[in-house]
């Protein structure tokens, strides 16, 4: 897979890198037409393609997008995000062993496991230190 990114994938990675939230869709468009990214189009086509090759997920509870913060991101297909009900913090949680264990589910139903995008809710770290 052709892994080099085209100017408008590298200008809408730099502003969700920046980001500490998932950001929407029109939130990366206003951040970027300063730079002469004018059009939805553009930003969804960099998008898809940045979350194709794993650098960037999609929150679909949120419709919002974040930038993979890890290099060697086993979430390109599945995904799994933990997040919190009061700040919004989005964790990504890499575990081989919850592929393994849905597709140990898929199994016991004579069905065959592909992927998953999975969003689990809680309260993260450092609201829980504050309650
Ligand atoms: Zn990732
Ligand atoms: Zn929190």
């Amino acid at each position: 897979m052709n892994l080099q990114l085209s100017n408008n994938e590298k200008i809408v990675h730099a502003v969700l890198e920046k980001s500490s939230k998932p950001l929407k869709a029109y939130s990366i468009l206003f951040e970027i037409q300063k730079k002469g990214i004018k059009s939805p189009t553009q930003v969804y086509r960099a998008l898809d393609r940045l979350i194709e090759i794993g650098k960037v997920h999609k929150i679909k509870s949120k419709n919002s997008y974040i930038a993979c913060k890890n290099e060697k991101c086993i979430n390109k297909s599945s995904t799994t995000f933990l997040i919190c009900n009061l700040c919004e913090k989005i964790t990504e949680i890499e575990e081989e062993t919850i592929s393994k264990h849905f597709s140990s589910i898929c199994n016991q139903l004579s069905s065959k496991y592909s992927n998953h995008s999975l969003e689990i809710f809680g309260t993260c770290v450092s609201c829980n230190k504050n309650s």
